[in-house]
């Protein structure tokens, strides 16, 4: 039988003498090489060899057993039926064995698979990590709203350029500041979401401005970076830093200036710059983002314009700390007095009510005049105590004047920076003063510009609501120089509107104004505001306003703003509001 087709013997009786040809021993050799499985009986009477040459030349193995002659029938049988079990019970294990190897390897495949799933699943996750860790560090080192790179990338790259500079005095550089002009007005009024989009708007015109600024030979870098708000900073590596800081700036200015087009209305937003030249004195970031600060602030002054910083600028900002230092000194020294400025009815000249200015009677003896501190009180917070102090004083004075001139009705108008009206404070303690003067809170005035109340969240408008609630009226002052509509007057929370005076007092374009004036006492006239013409100087301006139908008014033309026992003079007195002049 064959073997090698799976159909083999279990075992063989094999004679030892099989004359003439193999004997025996050759035989079971022939039969091993076939199968080695093969179990062999060596049937042998006696032996031509000796049991030792037989182990010598077979080896030691179970598979060969002796049976000596003469043979028993029934040993023969059971040697054969034992040996047959024997064979299959160590094919079964065989079988068994190589099922389970069978096995182990599929498992081991399996199991290989896995893995090769599991480590791609790894690499996938390191590359995941890999771009998450890239977005982060790009994250930090970049503005989300511009994309352009942030204060610490910004300085990263200043301290760069200063260590750059030290090594080799060659490597110019500069640093430019730009701040926008008036942005607040446009997140105020046209809301946030406006505000964010001028500043990406803003970000690809600095882009545009830059891409060009670097075509010129004597640059070797340009970065943009965005400080945080609407402060941009730039910095330009290369020859000739004033030219060509000065040359961008322009260029940037230039950009800077054309109107902005959100979401289908048109802003317009100026910008100031300041720029301070890499010498070799500057040895930390901040001195240098400070110097540039400082000459951008000198630009601010004028706006829409650019200023080179010089040492001297140092003084003016160490002028302005000591100022602060003063404003303080003279709220607690009671230092600043109310001058009160008489409006005047256009109808019969008669007194119409005050309007409440602050001055500051300087210890130096002048007496300033609010524009030399009011921006910078607002700037620091000191507004507020100065602001509660000044509606202190005026409530005490229009209780004062009532008590005098019981039969009279003349309002005192107080004005409130924006500052103030995010006072959480400022509604209670107008209770409280009012309480505590006993005057008539109708009798009061609150003077806040457009800004103020058409701020985006309609935070202003709520407050201004809460102190109308009080019984105080609310006028809208300086009325046309922000960005509120006419159409959104009706719905404003105010009881009258103050022209601004730039609309009364340019002579030459009278005609254009009357138009706009006309327009503004008209649409008053039916929502019931009142409208008070600031800046009267001159008596043609009385009779255009009297021909528009403007019903009060205030100016030099009157009287400019008084001290108080000259204002309270005013009660006996009326004015000229046409031809004759009526006195006393
Ligand atoms: P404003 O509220 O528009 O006040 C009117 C300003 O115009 C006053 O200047 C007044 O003296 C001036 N003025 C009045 N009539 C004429 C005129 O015919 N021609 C010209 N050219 N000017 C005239 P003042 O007192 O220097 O105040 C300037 C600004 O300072 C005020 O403008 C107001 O915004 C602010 N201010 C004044 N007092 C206070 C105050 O008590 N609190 C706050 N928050 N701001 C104040
Ligand atoms: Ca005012
Ligand atoms: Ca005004």
């Amino acid at each position: 039988r064959d073997a090698a087709a799976d159909d083999p013997y279990m075992m063989a009786f094999v004679d030892m003498r099989m004359p003439p040809g193999w004997d025996g021993l050759k035989t079971i050799e022939a039969c091993w090489s076939v199968d080695p499985r093969m179990q062999v009986v060596i049937c042998t009477a006696f032996s031509d060899y000796s049991w030792d040459e037989i182990r010598a030349r077979l080896g030691r193995t179970d598979r060969l057993l002796i049976l000596r002659k003469p043979f028993d029938r029934v040993e023969v049988c059971q040697l054969a039926a034992a040996l047959c079990e024997k064979w299959r019970l160590g094919r079964r294990a065989e079988n068994r064995e190589a099922e389970l190897e069978a096995k182990v390897g599929e498992r081991t495949g399996q199991l290989e698979q896995a893995l090769r799933k599991d480590r791609l699943r790894l690499d996938l996750l390191e590359s995941v990590i890999d771009e998450r860790t890239r977005e982060l560090r790009h994250a930090a080192m970049h503005d989300k709203l511009t994309g352009l790179p942030n204060r610490s990338m910004l300085s990263d790259e200043l301290s760069h350029a200063i260590a750059h500079r030290h090594a080799d005095p060659s490597s110019a550089f500069g640093v430019m500041f730009l701040d926008l002009d008036d942005f607040k007005l446009v997140n105020d009024t046209l809301g946030h979401d406006a505000g964010d989009e001028l500043l990406r708007q803003l970000t690809a015109r600095i882009g545009n401005t830059l891409d060009i600024a670097r075509q010129v030979p004597d640059c070797k870098r340009l970065l943009a970076g965005r400080l945080g708000g609407d402060e941009f900073v730039i910095l330009y590596e290369g020859a000739n830093v004033t030219a060509a800081t000065t040359d961008l700036a322009l260029k940037l200015l230039t950009a800077v200036v054309l109107p902005f087009d959100i979401k289908g209305q048109s802003a317009r937003c100026g910008a100031s710059i300041g720029i301070a030249a890499g010498t070799a004195d500057y040895n930390a970031v901040e001195d240098i983002l400070r110097d540039a600060d400082i000459a951008m602030y000198q630009a601010k002054a004028g706006k829409n314009r650019f200023v080179i910083f010089k040492p001297e600028m140092h003084d003016a900002v160490v002028a302005r700390v000591s100022l602060t230092d003063q404003i303080r000194q003279g709220i607690e020294a009671g230092q600043f007095v109310l001058h009160y400025q008489p409006i005047v009815s256009l109808v019969d000249g008669s007194l119409g009510g005050f309007e409440a200015l602050v001055r500051w009677n300087h210890p130096d003896g002048q007496l300033l005049p609010p524009g030399r501190f009011i921006a910078l009180a607002e700037a620091t917070g000191l507004i507020r105590p100065l602001g509660l102090w000044i509606l202190e004083c005026a409530i005490q004075q229009l209780a004062a004047w009532s008590k005098a001139f019981p039969n009279r009705n003349v309002p005192v108008a107080v004005n409130l920076a924006p500052a103030q009206l995010g006072d959480s404070r400022l509604v209670p303690t107008l209770l409280m003063l009012i309480a505590r003067h006993g005057i008539d809170p109708s009798r009061l005035v609150i003077e806040v510009t457009e800004g103020a109340i058409s701020d985006s969240d309609g935070e202003g408008e709520k407050i201004l609501s809460a102190i109308r609630c009080t019984g105080v009226r609310i006028y809208i002052d300086d009325f046309g120089t922000g960005y509120s509509s006419l159409g959104r007057l009706p719905r404003l929370p105010v009881d009258g509107i103050k022209i601004d005076r730039s609309f009364i007092s340019e002579s030459g374009e009278q005609r254009k104004y009357a138009a706009i004036i006309n327009a503004v006492i008209n649409l008053a006239g039916h929502v019931g505001a009142d409208v008070v013409a600031e800046g009267v100087e001159q008596i043609g301006q009385v009779a255009m306003l009297q021909a528009l139908g403007c019903e009060r008014a205030q100016g030099f033309y009157f009287s400019p703003a008084l001290p108080v026992d000259q204002a309270t003079a005013c009660f006996t007195q009326s004015w000229c509001v046409g031809a004759q002049k009526r006195a006393a």
